[in-house]
């Protein structure tokens, strides 16, 4: 036997990468390649006519980079359950057709994907919605109609009918809306279900309902086809279901024939955030577990699960079988292949903001997202390399100009970026600090990971000037925003500072506060003077009363609140209602966190003077006085933008984005927009 000299030849070992997320699971008639469900998301796109390829080109991207399962948004099985008057439904061949372009999209990328049935009930908007009881919700206009026996079971059939149309245009699988207040949710609560026949009074009476359409969409698809159904876990409001009923419901579902039971959280008109930035990553997980032992079917946990850590942590602790994240898939089309990678730091991570996704589609307009505005846009944003690169200088490393630099450089482009900060980050730099923002810190890690992959020349600490700028092809000044400050008589008082000098820990406010200004950062500093400036999913529960074992009906029970000893008054000029244009899903929560600590708000007051005594004012025609030792100034921004005007002495033009293009109504979905469009045009 030949004898070898050289060292044994060692294979290097993978080391499994978030190795819990990445098993298969196998439903015993097909196979799920890994634990993440791209769980249903409205994005606007289902109401495309005539086809749905636009919905077909974001699916298509998820399933190429290989998420487990993707299930859609909501369709309605029929006309009354529909959320608006023109929203999507399924209910017969010709609309189910559209859909053979969004199950080929998946399948050719080797993906699965199931439809979300949806029955909005008392929640649509629309005169023909109906609800087993004629009671109007509080979060819409209109008044259901109470729903007939015989319409009853019809929509048991519509359901099956449905579902069945969904089998035969390629879907592998529904979903059954049963959670977040929707129709089959009103059936289960007796605020919304107050029948006296077989469908109301006793708990069975009320679970009949899904169950039933759980058993008639089984009838229709056979046994090969999966059926998730969505139960609300826990409800958020007086009246909710208790543990032993969601128990109750979960075996009944399960021997009616489910594949899988996803856990919903929270009715739509609860007043308890379950997804916005301040609920702490996977609060809500533990609820999940309280099935475990009770039932075989494999559990999906959702809500306020964004990375990959978090997601590989809760399958690994059992919490759950899957996981299913919705908006991170809007965030980041690669979330899957970059977790399974093990590149979670290229990861573009939501930061649950709702601003481009689930606030847009509030107002008619499809999704997107704030920090990828790719997204949804599949088909006519296309990010193509540069046929001859160019050296573009770029000045400002707010979320403007990092957009546009990474951007333009993965394009090809050769970019250098200058900051002036000894960090890149902007204004994002405040946001983080504020309480419940935390997660904007995760769109500055991914982006200085990304300025370093696509190789940008960043350089910090450096003031730019026109003399850095002339020899560059392109130049993008993206140079951002200061505060305004308002001409009011003794502005100068040493009492006065502007959210800046505050939330850079330049001036530190005292215990009586003013604030002048209620836009976004008026709210924002009031939250910063009077919340906790740290919390965990614990006290995140306690303080919004939330009892996550479901000893108490809904998952209510009483709220402790810490209260702050600051006096803080939140001031604007205009008459309406203050954070009036805070976003509509998570503005009110903003004003009910303030109310929760007392702040005063004061709307349509004149500033008339700042002395030692305070603030003066007239409120409501009377001329007051705010005693007050410390006066934050956040009204508003005015753009920086002197380089423009010394580049053209010098014959030079310039782009110019974000902030510094328009500092009113400006956000940063606004501005990361708008330099993305001119990353891809240059
Ligand atoms: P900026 O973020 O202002 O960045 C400009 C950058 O340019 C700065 O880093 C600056 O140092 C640099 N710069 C300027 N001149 C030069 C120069 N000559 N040389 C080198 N560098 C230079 N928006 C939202 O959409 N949602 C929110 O929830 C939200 N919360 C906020 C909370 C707070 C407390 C604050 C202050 C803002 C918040 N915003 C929010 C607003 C958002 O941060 C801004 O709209 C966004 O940062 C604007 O981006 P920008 O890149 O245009 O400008
Ligand atoms: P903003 O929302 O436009 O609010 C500016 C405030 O200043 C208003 O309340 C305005 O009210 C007041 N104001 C304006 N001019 C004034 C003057 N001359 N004297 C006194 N008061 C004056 O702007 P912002 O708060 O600076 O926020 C900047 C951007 O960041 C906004 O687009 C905002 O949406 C975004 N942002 C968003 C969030 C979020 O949670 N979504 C959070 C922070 C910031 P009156 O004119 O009535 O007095
Ligand atoms: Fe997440 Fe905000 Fe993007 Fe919506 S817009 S997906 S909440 S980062």
């Amino acid at each position: 036997m030949i004898q070898s000299h050289k060292k044994p030849f060692l294979i290097p070992m993978k080391t499994p990468h978030f190795s819990a997320l990445f098993q298969p699971l196998d439903l015993g008639f097909t196979t799920l390649k890994n634990r993440i469900i791209m769980g249903s998301m409205h994005t606007g796109l289902e109401e495309d006519k005539p086809s749905l390829t636009r919905l077909a080109a974001f699916y298509r991207l998820r399933a190429e980079n290989e998420a487990g399962l993707i299930i859609t948004g909501g369709f309605a099985p029929n006309r009354s359950g529909r959320l608006a008057p023109f929203s999507a439904k399924i209910t017969n061949l010709r609309e189910a057709k559209r859909h053979l372009c969004v199950t080929e999209a998946v399948h050719e990328s080797r993906g699965k994907i199931a439809l979300q049935l949806l029955h909005a009930g008392r929640y649509g908007f629309h005169p023909l919605i109906v609800a087993p009881s004629r009671i109007k919700s509080p979060i819409t206009p209109f008044t259901p109609w109470a729903m007939s026996k015989r319409r009853i079971l019809k929509t048991i059939r519509q359901f099956a009918a449905s579902a069945k149309l969904a089998q035969e245009v390629g879907y592998d699988g529904v979903e059954i809306m049963g959670s977040e207040g929707y129709l089959l949710n009103q059936f289960l609560v007796t605020h919304t279900n107050q029948r006296e026949d077989e469908w109301g009074g006793s708990y069975a009476n009320r679970m009949r309902f899904p169950v039933e359409i759980v058993r008639a969409v089984r009838e229709a698809v056979g046994e090969k086809f999966i059926i998730i159904y969505r139960l609300s876990m826990l409800d958020l409001i007086k009246d909710g279901s208790n543990l032993e009923e969601i128990l109750l419901l979960a075996k009944a579902i399960e021997k009616a024939g489910a594949t899988l039971i996803n856990t919903g959280i929270g009715w739509h008109e609860a007043r308890i955030p379950t997804i916005a930035t301040l609920v702490p990553p996977a609060t809500f997980a533990p609820v999940t577990s309280l099935l475990k032992n009770e039932i075989k079917l494999p559990l999906i946990t959702c809500n306020r699960i964004n990375t990959p850590e978090i997601a590989n942590q809760l399958i690994e602790e059992g919490v759950a079988d899957m996981v299913s994240l919705a908006r991170p898939f809007l965030a980041d089309a690669a979330f899957v292949s970059k977790a399974k990678q093990n590149k979670s730091k290229a990861i573009n991570v939501c930061i649950a903001c709702n601003q481009a996704c689930l606030d847009q589609v509030f107002v008619n307009k499809p999704a997107s997202c704030l920090v990828n505005p790719h997204a949804c846009r599949e088909t006519s944003l296309s990010l193509t390399p540069v046929s001859r690169a160019k050296r573009i200088a770029v000045v400002g490393a707010g979320p403007a100009g990092l957009t546009f630099a990474v951007t333009a450089a993965e394009r090809g482009h050769h970019v250098t970026l200058f900051e002036e900060a000894p960090r890149i980050g902007g204004q994002f730099n405040l946001a983080k600090t504020i309480p419940g923002k935390a997660d904007f810190q995760h769109t500055l890690h991914y982006f200085e990971y990304q300025l370093k992959h696509h190789r940008v020349t960043l350089i910090c600490n450096h003031t730019a000037t026109v003399k850095d700028l002339l020899h560059f092809d392109e130049v993008v000044l993206a140079t951002g925003v200061v505060p305004k400050i308002p001409d009011i008589p003794g502005i100068t008082h040493p009492s006065v500072m502007t959210y800046l000098d505050v939330l850079q820990g330049k001036a530190k406010p005292g215990q009586q506060v003013a604030i002048i200004g209620a836009g976004g950062i008026g709210f924002d500093v009031a939250a910063w003077l009077t919340q906790p400036h740290s919390t965990n999913a614990h006290h995140f529960c306690d303080t919004w009363g939330i009892d996550l074992s479901l000893t108490h009906r809904g998952g209510l029970t009483a709220k402790h609140l810490e209260k702050t000893k600051r006096r803080v008054y939140l001031l604007q000029r205009k008459k309406t209602k203050p954070g009036a244009h805070l976003g509509k899903t998570t503005g009110w929560i903003h004003r009910l966190n303030l109310k929760q600590q007392e702040v005063t708000f004061l709307s349509g007051v004149e500033y008339k003077y700042i002395d030692d005594a305070g603030l003066h004012l007239y409120n409501q025609g009377q001329l007051q006085l705010l005693t007050v030792d410390s006066i934050i100034i956040c009204a508003g921004q005015t753009s920086r933008k002197d380089l423009y005007p010394s580049l053209q002495t010098h014959e030079r033009s310039a782009h110019i984005i974000g902030g510094a293009f328009k500092a009113l109504e400006l956000d940063a979905r606004v501005a990361i927009e708008q330099a993305y469009r001119l990353a891809l045009s240059i």
